[in-house]
């Protein structure tokens, strides 16, 4: 017996065994779950046990969940779930259903659950495996509407578009707008693929991008396509790749250009022809006016020497007229052929040296006599941060300055133009200039402004009109500006004057200490007093003179500078602009000087230089004359000078400041070879030539000039740069090869 009763013994300890483990197992799989399990008593309706994964789904927590009441949570009408609850324990069967769930937050949640009843420790408890399903739902209802708006979209957009398969290349889906553009119905373009929409020639392009397509998700491209009635259009087309159906495809959006492509291309071709004739039309320009400087030089050189033959007044009166009327047209040239060379972009800029306010004193001196003529005053100031030298193309800048003080005083009947010159900008490199040419002239109308610097334009294009031109003269100072990296624009009132701005970059010559301090004239509390009756020259000169270190009070009328004499300060220096050549400048110099404080006190007296003046001796003493315009540099010189005198008095004479007449000079003797293919310019040189003493061989091509250079060995060769047969670069480069160093001639090259 005993073996039988062990082995009975065994068999239920092997039972026991597997009850233990397989409760473990389920012990185990029901606490880590990643569904919500939970036990319910059916007559009570409570949980009576939930696992970790419900209470984190509801968010409560295992013991809040123990004899929660299922009707606190299933989100259902109280009969639904008794009725539910009560079929499940009758048919016993297992139910799968989609629930929503309150959790613990109020937040519902959509739910999956299965349900079914079991034994548990000699009852019927009711088991609910929860799976949360949220999430999912959302998402789903995100793809319905997203899918929606994409078909709302695709249908109404008014630009074709399609969606082909990728793998096929057949159509899966087609808008109105692409049916109305290739004129297919639907089913016909369900049954094509891609590539019969494009021309042959195109196909195997689509077949690349195909390729493109599998490796980019998005691109674009311009394509042919064939209409059902055969025509070509073209199109722009972008493509993106997308899963339609859970197939890899393309959508298509195309966009019909073969209008827009036509007129395009037709606007080129036109502004292609346009550039060829505007380009012939400037070519010619530029040929025609050297051609013609070539005997215009001809034409003022020997005016220029028949002026100095002995002529009667008459004669000398036509042939002054001719060479006023010679230089106006060789001005008109000039600018004709410069606009010319700026339009076709022939002109380059260079770099020079440039000290800016010779430049300007240089442009005022030009314009001179014809500002004293009309009685305008010539200003300028350049801001003390300016750099005195700059790195840019002179010859512009001297043209720009030109041309704005040209106009200023063409327009001007009276009172003044003033330059000014200041910082904009500055790096360690650079400095970009803003300059002002302001006059108080007779203003350009608002409407005219804008047209003002094209070429060609002028404001009164009457043919009465009053002041001459060519309205090139902006135009070209326009473009000049841009070629410097700058711009330019006006500001005017009608009769009240204009101011033309304009910037230009320039470099800095880090070479030079630029900003080298001007040395004051006086040291401590000296008075200046400076009398002028324009506004804005009061105003520079007073500036200037402050900066030489002196305090300054300012007069605009002889009473005014009077009262300042009787009540104000004792002065050191009197600067007077204030038409001392007319009486009331007399005047004031008379009266300074019987005001025993002034006796020798220096007066300097800016003057016009056409103007005679008669001062007697007493009153001319510490008396300096400077003419204008006023070169800043030369006045504080004057000063320096006037001051210094007056320390050691001597008997002084009234001053002129020095004359900048140039005396016709005799050359040393030397050997000179003009080379010039033209009769009239050969005999004009050699006797421009002969006036300065010097005998001259002539040359008329660049052969002669080298062969006579080899026998002659010349000093000098006037050397035109325009020859038939043989140019004078290719003669001076050939000379420059041939003679020795030390023999080398210098070589001038004269061109017109
Ligand atoms: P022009 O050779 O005719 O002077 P510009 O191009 O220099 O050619 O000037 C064009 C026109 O602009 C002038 O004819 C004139 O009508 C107007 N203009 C230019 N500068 C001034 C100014 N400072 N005051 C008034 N009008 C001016």
């Amino acid at each position: 017996m005993e073996p039988n009763s062990k082995q009975i013994y065994s068999s239920a300890d092997f039972v026991k065994k597997q009850l233990a483990e397989s409760e473990h197992r389920f012990h185990a799989l029901y606490e880590n779950a990643a569904e919500g399990i939970y036990f319910t008593d059916p007559a009570e309706k409570k949980i009576i046990h939930a696992n970790p994964a419900f209470a984190r789904m509801m968010g409560y927590s295992l013991e809040e969940l123990r004899g929660l009441s299922v009707y606190d949570f299933v989100s259902d009408a109280k009969e639904n779930i008794d009725q539910r609850m009560h079929m499940l324990h009758v048919t016993q069967q297992a139910t799968i259903a989609e629930r929503k769930y309150r959790a613990r937050d109020g937040r519902v949640l959509d739910v999956e659950v299965s349900a079914s009843v079991i034994p548990l420790e000699g009852r019927e408890v009711l088991v609910t495996i929860v799976h949360n399903v949220t999430e999912r739902k959302e998402a789903e209802i995100e793809l319905k509407s997203s899918e929606r708006r994409f078909r709302t979209l695709f249908a109404n957009v008014p630009l074709p578009a399609w969606v082909f398969d990728l793998e096929t290349s057949k159509f899966l889906e087609v808008n109105d707008a692409a049916l109305v553009l290739y004129g297919y119905t639907k089913e016909e373009f369900f049954s094509m693929r891609v590539s019969d929409l494009r021309v042959k020639e195109d196909v195997s392009q689509l077949r690349a991008a195909l390729e493109i397509i599998q490796t980019r998700q998005f691109d674009s491209t311009e394509a042919q396509h064939r209409k059902k009635d055969g025509s070509i259009i073209d199109v722009f087309i972008s493509w993106h790749e997308v899963s339609y159906g859970g197939k890899p495809s393309v959508l298509v959006v195309a966009q019909d250009i073969t209008e827009a492509k036509q007129s395009k291309e037709e606007l080129e071709r036109a502004k292609h022809l346009a550039e060829l004739a505007s380009n012939a039309k400037t070519d010619f320009l530029t040929n025609m006016s050297h051609e013609i400087r070539t005997p215009m030089n001809g034409i003022l050189g020997t005016i220029g020497l028949l002026l100095q033959t002995s002529l009667t007044e008459e004669q000398r009166e036509y042939i002054e007229t001719i060479r006023v009327s010679g230089d106006a047209l060789l001005n008109i040239l000039n600018d004709i052929l410069d606009f010319s060379k700026i339009e076709t972009g022939k002109a380059v800029i260079e770099e020079h040296a440039c000290r800016l306010c010779a430049v300007i004193e240089e442009t005022l001196e030009l314009f001179a006599m014809q500002a004293e003529e009309k009685g305008v005053d010539l200003n300028y100031w350049i801001e003390p941060e300016v750099p005195a030298l700059l790195l840019t193309d002179v010859v512009r800048v001297r043209q720009i300055f030109s041309n704005l003080v040209s106009n200023a005083i063409k327009f001007t009947g009276e009172g003044e133009i003033n330059i000014t010159v200041a910082r904009k900008s500055e790096t360690d490199e650079h400095i970009e200039l803003l300059v002002s040419v302001h006059d108080t002239g007779i203003g350009i109308p608002k409407e005219r402004i804008n047209r003002l610097f094209k070429p060609f334009s002028q404001v009164d294009t009457s043919t009465t009109r009053k002041f001459g031109g060519t309205g090139l003269g902006l135009a070209i100072s326009a473009r000049s500006i841009e070629l410097l990296g700058g711009k330019i624009w006006v500001e005017s009132s009608i009769g009240l004057g204009s101011t033309f701005y304009f910037t230009i970059k320039a470099k800095k010559d880090t070479k030079e200490n630029n900003h080298a301090a001007v040395e004051p004239l006086v040291q401590g509390k000296k008075y200046a007093l400076v009398v002028d009756d324009h506004a804005e020259g009061r105003e520079k000169l007073s500036k200037l003179i402050m900066q030489w270190g002196f305090e300054v009070d300012t007069a605009d009328s002889i009473d005014a500078a009077m009262q300042y004499m009787a009540a104000s300060h004792q002065y050191e220096i009197f600067v007077i602009d204030h038409g001392i050549d007319a009486d009331s400048g007399l005047r004031l110099i008379v009266q300074i000087r019987t005001n025993p404080q002034y006796h020798v006190t220096p007066i300097i007296a800016i003057v016009s230089r056409s103007k005679h003046i008669d001062l007697p001796a007493t009153k001319a003493a510490f008396l300096t004359l400077v003419t204008k315009p006023i070169h800043h540099q030369h006045l504080y010189d004057v000063i320096a000078q006037a001051l210094h005198r007056q320390q050691q008095p001597a008997k002084e004479q009234a001053s002129h400041s020095p004359s900048s007449r140039i005396q016709p000079s005799v050359l040393p003797a030397m050997k000179v070879l003009a080379v010039e293919d033209n009769l009239i310019n050969q005999k004009l040189i050699v006797r421009i030539l002969k006036i300065s003493g010097i005998e001259a061989d002539v040359a008329d091509n660049g052969y002669a000039a080298v062969e006579l250079e080899i026998q002659n060995h010349y000093d000098v060769i006037f050397m035109d740069v325009q020859m038939p047969e043989m140019d004078g670069y290719e003669a001076t480069k050939r000379i420059r090869e041939k003679i020795p160093r030390s023999q080398q001639p210098v070589i001038i090259a004269m061109t017109a």
